[in-house]
């Protein structure tokens, strides 16, 4: 039912006329209600109360009793929060929305202030309704990822801004990077057909994945089988070529799901921090590796030779992965994503607590902003209006977009050890072993596990910002000669 849903909204993204707006939100909110009503029913609760004693017999290497698992942990949750609040919020979200582009267009947070006001009264309700012991923040950070807690989060980034703050001034003092060779006029089309030869290389078959354009990129997935990828090719910069990379990662993970799995809750990735743990990794590990573009930079030079002709494969690498503070988070390099991400983190605590009020956010977003990435915001629409997330205040997702970061790095040092010396294979165009390795060891058990029950089944370890702050540290040392030990 919900992949059904997502069918209709993938179209409405991606290929719907605009008139057609109205009648698809009455139509996706049907199909969201009836899989509520079937989500939520007495003879569901009762069938998982008759399981019970096979679930607590059985361990996780068992598909039913991890099938029971998780459906017994939705079904909980969704009991929990009556459907009024339920449409009441899906409402004011998608007026929110509205309002979100409105105040933009205005570059007015005024406009913005009695949705937010609203959306954050509404999201206090839905934490209300578990009735949470300790944190509420614990509340909405579990609906993204499942189990982990808010102090958990607090002390992995506390490590990572103590490491991330001082190197991005070491980072300032070394030699600047000149990057003019990734600005210029890079065509559509030529964007396209070089994007889907890599995918291709990488493992994308034509018979089960689609690339269709979108105004913000995405990823999503009808079943293991149908695998959909949007992106925005912009002509002034490579952009929309690197968010093919990174929806990649989220579509391979859905694609190498066990096929057993499909139809059932278990087919899907396990936790948001897991998801973009594989998107960074393609993006990151793999697409911003010198080995890959040994293998695809002559690739690109003929399809932009004004561009690239005469411009090295080292330079061209460097500045792929300049670090520069920037205002947009979806820009970001790998040093200062992480701290757009925090600084939004803390915010979202401090507004459910109660401790920031929602007139002071504008300000309290531009003072972290120059506290963390010495940049003071010019206007709300790179300030504080930014990301659609917090038009109907969605909390709790962005914390695992530097939890995936952290994750992606755990899980590839296991696939180093376990497969060697990837470069070589990189350098060929071979990304299959990782490819395999990653259905293997991640992809292919969905959410049978907990996410903390998979990253120590694969890793040994619990969720660890060592090796991505070692990882960064050697690549800053290697790129750019900062002094950042
Ligand atoms: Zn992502």
């Amino acid at each position: 039912m919900e992949k059904s849903a997502g069918v209709l909204s993938w179209d409405e993204e991606t290929k719907m006329p605009p008139s057609g707006a109205e009648a698809r939100a009455e139509q996706r909110a049907t199909l969201n209600r009836i899989a509520h009503e079937r989500n939520v029913s007495p003879d569901l609760g009762e069938l998982l109360e008759e399981l019970r004693p096979f679930e607590e017999e059985h361990d996780f290497e068992s598909f039913e009793a991890s099938l029971i698992r998780v459906a017994r942990r939705d079904y909980e949750k969704a009991v929990r929060v009556p459907p009024e609040l339920r449409a009441e919020m899906t409402r004011a979200g998608s007026q929110a929305y509205q309002g979100w582009l409105r105040a933009r267009e205005a570059e007015d947070y005024g406009v913005m202030l009695p949705h937010l006001e609203r959306n954050l009264e509404l999201r206090r309700q839905y934490v209300a309704c578990f009735e949470p012991a300790g944190d509420p923040y614990d509340v909405v950070l579990d609906d993204y990822e499942p189990g982990m807690k808010t102090h958990e989060v607090v002390t992995i980034f506390d490590a990572l801004k103590a490491a991330l703050l001082p190197w991005l001034h070491a980072v300032g003092d070394a030699d600047p990077i000149d990057d003019s060779c990734l600005r210029g006029h890079f065509p559509r089309t030529a964007q396209r057909r070089f994007s889907l030869g890599m995918l291709e290389q990488w493992g994308m078959d034509r018979a089960a994945w689609r690339l269709d354009r979108t105004v913000h990129p995405f990823a999503t997935s009808f079943a293991p089988t149908d695998i959909r990828l949007t992106t925005n090719f912009h002509e002034d910069s490579l952009h929309g070529i690197l968010s093919c990379l990174h929806e990649f990662g989220h579509g391979i993970y859905e694609r190498q799901v066990d096929p057993r799995y499909t139809r059932s809750p278990l087919a899907q990735g396990v936790s948001s921090a897991f998801h973009e743990s594989q998107s960074r990794m393609w993006e990151n590990l793999v697409g911003r590796r010198i080995s890959t573009w040994r293998f695809f930079y002559p690739k690109l030079q003929v399809e932009f030779p004004e561009q690239f002709g005469d411009v090295s494969l080292e330079t061209f690498h460097r500045s792929l992965n300049k670090v520069q503070p920037s205002f947009r988070r979806v820009d970001a390099d790998e040093v200062t994503y992480c701290l757009h991400i925090i600084l939004r983190f803390e915010l979202e605590r401090a507004m459910l607590s109660g401790e920031l009020s929602l007139k002071d956010l504008p300000d309290a977003f531009n003072a972290k902003m120059r506290e963390y990435l010495g940049l003071q915001p010019p206007d709300v629409v790179v300030g504080v209006l930014q990301d659609v997330h917090w038009s109907d205040m969605t909390m709790g997702y962005f914390p695992t977009y530097a939890l995936g970061n952290v994750v992606s790095v755990q899980l590839w040092e296991r696939a180093e050890a376990d497969l060697g010396d990837l470069d070589d294979q990189f350098e060929r165009g071979e990304f299959g072993s990782l490819r395999e390795w990653l259905r293997e060891n991640v992809h292919r058990h969905g959410r049978a596990f907990t996410p903390q029950e998979l990253l120590q089944r694969v890793t040994g370890s619990s969720m660890d910002p060592a090796p991505y702050l070692h990882y960064l540290e050697r690549k800053l040392g290697e790129l750019f000669g900062a002094k950042v030990a």
